[in-house]
């Protein structure tokens, strides 16, 4: 029988890219989106029978859906630091109020439950590589703290729903994840110094660049949240790339692979930037089977041949 999955925050950059492969593993999939900072565009080509597109903000009241629900997929939230920081208390209202309705939501269809959660609830952290059981270094008033303590609220809602009333639950953590329908203005570090260099622009890395982050291609990211669907783990289950870079070092890789002759240029680093940020993920490998597979290279040589055939990425002169 054809299962069905409510995405929240489907109309996103990860979240379209997982109803797509949700649609190919032949589930029936209906994505729930305010398009905040997501856009029907993401999604226009998976319309259809299987997918349905329906524009609600989830913080506004309990979702109601007809018919059977297998799976509830939460990763609906501002993801960037640009985006948060323009919307504070949505994010913080969307971790909370948001999660709780989806919540709702799963246990009243006897659905599976998956949180979309963050590496970012280790804050900056005192012990590298994070692992699971790693409790975090958050500033809980710093201007980040609305995306880091929505996240953690969520978590300890979701593992609340699952201790009290047996809500089937999971918890991803997610490390940087890039890859084609990133915004190129979200303010992220991959999307940025493709469209600098692209546009012959200087490429700006926040400090020294000496501050590293694991980068993961979103097809292996996808392949963790829905291995950890199929599953029954309650995690938190880290999903990320082991391969660990300096943020200066990919500017300067996405230069080369640009052909680029773009200079870099420092600017200052944001309050409570993380300093060094690489996941253990041998839980995932151990309980989900799963690890990142594509290399760097190649993931960022796909997501900048999409960044070229994208308008915005296009020098101003050039646009259209
Ligand atoms: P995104 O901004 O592209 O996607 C988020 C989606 O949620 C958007 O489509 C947005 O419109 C939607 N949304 C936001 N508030 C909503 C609301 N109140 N009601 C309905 N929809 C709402 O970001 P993304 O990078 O695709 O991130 C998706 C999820 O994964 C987020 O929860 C994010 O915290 C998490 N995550 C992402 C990364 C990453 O590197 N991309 C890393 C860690 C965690």
């Amino acid at each position: 029988m054809t299962r069905t999955a409510v995405v929240a925050g489907g109309a996103g950059f990860l979240g379209s890219h997982l109803c797509e492969r949700l649609l190919a593993d032949g589930w029936r999939v209906l994505c729930v989106d305010n398009f905040v900072t997501g856009s029907p565009e993401n999604v226009a080509h998976l319309l259809g029978d299987a997918f349905r597109l329906i524009e609600a903000d989830v913080t506004a009241g309990p979702q109601t859906v007809e018919g059977p629900v297998n799976a509830v997929i939460n990763l609906a939230s501002p993801a960037s630091p640009v985006d948060y920081h323009q919307l504070p208390l949505e994010t913080l209202r969307v971790g909370s109020e948001g999660t709780r309705h989806l919540l709702d939501l799963a246990r009243e269809k006897g659905a599976r439950f998956v949180l979309a959660s963050t590496s970012e609830t280790y804050g900056d952290p005192l012990v590298h590589p994070q692992p699971e059981s790693y409790w975090g270094n958050v500033n809980p008033v710093g201007p980040r703290s609305v995306y880091d303590e929505a996240k953690r609220y969520a978590e300890a809602i979701t593992m609340a729903y699952r201790r009290t009333y047996g809500t089937d639950t999971g918890i991803v953590r997610i490390f940087n994840t890039y890859g084609p329908r990133m915004r190129a203005h979200d303010g992220r570090a991959v999307p940025t110094f493709i469209r600098q260099a692209l546009a012959g622009q200087p490429i700006t890395v926040a400090g020294d660049g000496s501050q590293t982050r694991s980068l993961c291609y979103v097809p292996d990211l996808v392949d963790g949240i829905v291995r950890m669907t199929e599953s029954e783990l309650a995690g938190p289950v880290n999903l990320g790339n082991q391969e660990e870079i300096s943020v200066l070092r990919l500017a300067e890789w996405i230069r080369e692979l640009t052909g680029s002759a773009s200079g870099i240029v420092h600017v200052p680093r944001p309050t409570d930037d993380p300093s060094i940020r690489r996941p253990d993920t041998t839980k995932a490998r151990e309980e989900l089977g799963w690890a990142a597979e594509f290399t760097t290279e190649r993931g960022l040589t796909a997501t900048i041949d999409w960044f070229r055939t994208r308008p915005e990425s296009a020098p101003e002169d050039l646009r259209p």
